[in-house]
């Protein structure tokens, strides 16, 4: 349920309406946009009964949320949702690139291939430290020595680092050197772990599962956003369908659905979604051409030397080509790739 204040509604108002709804026992949401502050209601909302609020002065009009998402809802917030990471906009009219190889291996290959993304105009640097691998055999990470690496790219390049954590007990290390915690396709629906990177109100990249609905991906969203974390990107990166030609089948469609059923930004993986190297620039272009906010890109060196996810990883020079390439799509669609972060100080443009 949402009450939406008047325009002039004063403060004294709003925190009025915001205690009634706390003495029921239920937690309030409140969102001030420039033209109204909406105070959204969330649990069980059965146990609020909406005369209680007849004749509060400062009141619009109270009106209940048909979706099971709330807070990831358009119709709790209408605007976009935008947010900076280190000064990056993520959100906006910007677009951004985030790009870097699948799994951080060693020192040389994570710094080369970091200062080719930055190079090639990138925005942020991925890498995982701690791999979901479908063999226990297969490489499965540095852990945090590869987290050490990642904040050594970020000194090196001022690139925000993107990091997937796969459990709760390693939320504190990779807060420790990382920026957004991504939650990868089959973690999408660990609650106790997105209940977790709720509460650490740290950014979050959230993947869709290789078999979630989109309804899915968002009420998984709201499990997050449910804990006060605000700084939510959802990212779509294929979804498993009878086609065996790619990877995963690219869920276009998701981009513009998405973006119209909430407010969060929308983030495409055209590397996990397509899962070869060749098709990832003509999916990257689709995917903003769509909408998207953004890309996540697997981005190696030596692709053929690869631990994981060679095959769909871009070289550095292909990398650049995509992020040209994008640029141009941006600009066609009214939107154009967000500024690249200063260099640290001290480190020679
Ligand atoms: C990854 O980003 O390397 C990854 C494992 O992605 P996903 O969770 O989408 O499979
Ligand atoms: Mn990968």
């Amino acid at each position: 349920m949402m009450i939406v204040m008047q325009s002039d509604a004063t403060q004294e108002q709003i925190s009025a309406v915001v205690s009634r709804v706390e003495a029921n026992g239920l937690k309030v949401h409140l969102s001030r946009g420039a033209e109204r502050t909406v105070i959204g209601i969330v649990g069980d909302i059965r146990v609020v009964q909406p005369d209680q609020f007849n004749h509060m002065p400062g009141i619009a009009q109270i009106t209940p949320i048909s979706r099971p998402y709330k807070l990831a809802s358009r119709e709790f917030i209408s605007e976009d949702t935008h947010f900076t990471i280190n000064g990056l906009p993520v959100g906006g009219s910007s677009v951004v690139v985030v790009a870097g190889p699948c799994s951080v291996e060693d020192r040389t290959q994570l710094l080369e291939t970091a200062h080719a993304v930055r190079e090639a105009g990138g925005h942020a640097l991925r890498g995982g430290a701690f791999k979901p691998r479908t063999s226990p055999y297969a490489f499965q990470g540095l852990g945090e020595y590869g987290l050490e690496l990642l904040a050594e790219a970020r000194e090196q390049t001022g690139l925000s680092i993107v990091t997937e954590v796969m459990s709760v007990d390693q939320i504190p290390v990779v807060m420790q050197y990382a920026d957004v915690m991504q939650i990868g396709a089959r973690n999408m629906q660990n609650y106790s772990l997105l209940h977790a990177v709720g509460e650490s109100q740290y950014p979050v990249l959230l993947k869709r599962g290789m078999s979630a609905t989109i309804q899915e991906l968002l009420m998984a969203a709201e499990y997050v956003l449910s804990h006060g974390n605000r700084r939510v990107m959802l990212c779509e990166r294929g979804i498993r369908t009878f086609e065996t030609a790619t990877r995963n089948t690219t869920d276009i469609n998701a981009v513009p659905v998405l973006k119209s059923l909430t407010h969060l930004p929308v983030i495409l993986d055209p590397s996990h979604s397509t899962g070869h190297w060749a098709y990832v620039t003509a999916i990257a272009r689709a995917g903003i051409a769509a909408g998207a906010d953004g890309l996540i890109v697997e981005v190696h060196t030596h692709p053929e030397a690869a631990m994981s996810d060679g095959g769909q990883s871009l070289k550095p020079e292909r990398f650049a080509e995509l992020v040209r390439q994008v640029g141009a799509v941006a600009a066609a669609v009214n939107r154009e790739l967000a500024p690249q972060p200063a260099l640290p100080a001290g480190v020679p443009g």
